[in-house]
């Protein structure tokens, strides 16, 4: 039996205050689970003040983001021993918002998103193998573009996604400790939430790649999450199916009752 985790991703919302408020309206309206991890991941800016709403509550604090070096000069970057030092136990990387497709950075300005910091699978491996030497538990997400479906290449997508990212890193530095989430691009930010038996095939996909790096017992033991587009009125189905460990949330969790409903699905 997996144990379910729930993680809000706010992205870049939320001032220091505005921060503030949010953890504390979520606090008092997220009950406790023994059974289920639940993650806030606020920008950088306001990690320490949420930390300070989160001691004493069974709720984990998450970075969005970690750069793979200690320390040095690299102007704008933050590294896991900075994350590790403010509280923050776990860590997003590889989110689709900061990866390029197929490691070519590639910065479109004329969408309304902007997205592809330039990630690749090299880089999302660099971190996970930071991240993990840290002690920080990280959340690495997978997930193929609207072409790449349409294309018939999710699961060779996504399968490179997780090889890409274990490449080099032992079942015993990371298994029971890595997080995968499966997240379709096309279904973050846009209200289409991927079919139910689709989203639960494609986590089922994820856990092969899992397999064939780490053998089947990691496979069956790694947690994956769905992300993209996840409500309070879907939540319950997609977080019934097996392959589906969880959710990573991204705008529900900026409305305290929503994320509140996630949690309460999961723990149902
Ligand atoms: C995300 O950003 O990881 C995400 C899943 O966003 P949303 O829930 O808004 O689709």
């Amino acid at each position: 039996m997996r144990r379910k985790i729930i993680a809000g991703n706010w992205k870049m919302n939320k001032t220091v205050t505005e921060a503030v408020n949010l953890v504390q309206e979520i606090t008092a309206s997220v009950g406790t689970d023994a059974n289920l991890d639940v993650v806030i991941c606020p920008p950088y800016t306001a990690l320490c003040s949420v930390r300070q709403s989160l001691v004493d509550t069974s709720i984990a604090l998450g970075a969005q983001d970690v750069f793979w070096k200690s320390s040095g000069a690299y102007t704008s970057q933050i590294s896991a021993p900075m994350l590790v030092d403010l509280g923050v136990t776990y860590v997003i990387i590889g989110h689709s918002e900061t990866r390029g497709r197929f490691g070519v950075p590639e910065v479109d300005l004329s969408e309304n998103h902007m997205k592809h910091f330039g990630e690749s699978d090299e880089t999302v491996n660099l971190k996970l193998k930071c991240a993990l030497a840290a002690g920080l538990t990280p959340i690495v997400c997978v997930g193929e573009t609207l072409s790449e479906r349409t294309d018939n290449n999710t699961d060779s997508v996504v399968t490179r996604q997780v090889k890409g990212a274990l490449s080099g890193v032992t079942a015993e530095a990371g298994n029971g400790t890595v997080v995968f989430a499966y997240e379709p691009v096309w279904a973050i930010g846009t209200g289409e939430v991927c079919a139910t038996d689709e989203a639960n095939r494609v986590c089922g996909v994820v856990r092969s790649a899992v397999a064939d790096v780490w053998g089947a017992a990691a496979g069956e033991a790694v947690r994956i999450q769905y992300g993209g587009s996840m409500k309070p009125d879907n939540a319950a189905e997609l977080l019934s199916q097996p392959n589906i460990d969880g959710g990573l949330i991204g705008g529900a969790s900026l409305k305290a009752t929503d994320f509140a409903a996630i949690v309460f699905a999961a723990g149902a």
